[in-house]
């Protein structure tokens, strides 16, 4: 069995708040401590899907500057997928009709979401059928997902990203490991024991990945996405198209260097500067 996983950071459990460069100290010691928060959880996902037989793990570590996990503390038997990439498809490399199930650890809700905390990034899809959805990165990781045939069948996050899976894909596993009460103010798990529930609900999903259907949205599709604000698009105009993955990384662009392409990327090769982003 090969397992594709998906991370973000704001969902762990434990995370309510961004680093931010006011005081260096004080905020490298936060961003060091969610990393090791985050890797947890991506090993407690590894070990359920190594008990349930599988033997290629792809992690795909994808929140900011895309080198957040401390991949020397990783269990061993998988392999991370990390740094700043500007080629197609720039968000989830080497996503293919190869896997036979996705997950999602650290997820968050998408922008507007009252009381998720650090709620952000809103897709705006029109479906071939004509009908308008809202996709948070959670959900968009789902339907280019679907488009290769892989079902989601695990997220793990705080409640309202679970609301928004148990509304599209409900037969997806999730594991809420805090309750969101504001954009930043949670009820949260003890990182031990959400690290317990991921392991029993990636479980879960890999044994009944068979009976879930891969999260395909009907096409063609016209696309447009927010960052902070619903009501903001970040598109003068939506981008149409029958390519869900070619869509979804030409739209990126708007978003500066980290998902766009390699021409705007800084050209360099040096750590990126945005680590706290
Ligand atoms: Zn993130």
């Amino acid at each position: 069995m090969k397992v594709y996983i998906n991370t973000d950071i704001e969902g762990i459990a434990g995370w309510v708040f961004y680093a931010s460069n006011s005081n260096l100290s004080v905020n490298l010691k936060h961003l060091e401590r969610m990393n090791r928060l985050l890797t947890n959880e991506v090993n407690a996902a590894v070990r359920a899907c190594r008990e349930c037989g599988a033997d290629e793990i792809y992690v795909n570590d994808n929140h900011g500057c895309a080198y957040n996990i401390l991949f020397e503390e990783l269990d061993p038997n998988c392999r991370i997928i990390h740094g700043r990439s500007g080629y197609f498809p720039s968000w989830l490399p080497l996503l293919d009709e190869s896997f036979d199930a996705a997950i999602g650890i650290g997820m968050h809700a998408m922008a507007g979401t009252p009381g998720a905390v650090c709620p952000h990034s809103c897709w705006h899809v029109t479906l071939g059928n004509g009908s308008e959805l809202k996709l948070s990165e959670c959900t968009m990781f789902a339907a280019l997902a679907g488009e290769k045939g892989v079902p989601l069948v695990t997220v793990s996050g705080d409640d309202k990203i679970a609301a928004e899976v148990g509304e599209k894909i409900p037969d997806c596993e999730t594991a809420v490991v805090k309750y969101g009460l504001a954009a930043q103010n949670a009820c949260s798990l003890i990182p031990a024991r959400a690290c317990e529930l991921i392991t029993e609900k990636v479980y879960a999903g890999l044994e009944k990945r068979h009976s879930i259907e891969p999260f395909k949205l009907p096409g063609p599709f016209k696309l447009n996405v927010s960052d902070r604000d619903p009501a903001v698009k970040a598109l003068e105009q939506d981008m149409s198209g029958n390519d869900l993955w070619r869509l979804m990384h030409d739209a990126c662009r708007c978003f500066g260097n980290k998902w766009g392409d390699q021409s705007i990327d800084d050209h360099s090769w040096r750590y990126p500067d945005s680590v706290f982003q």
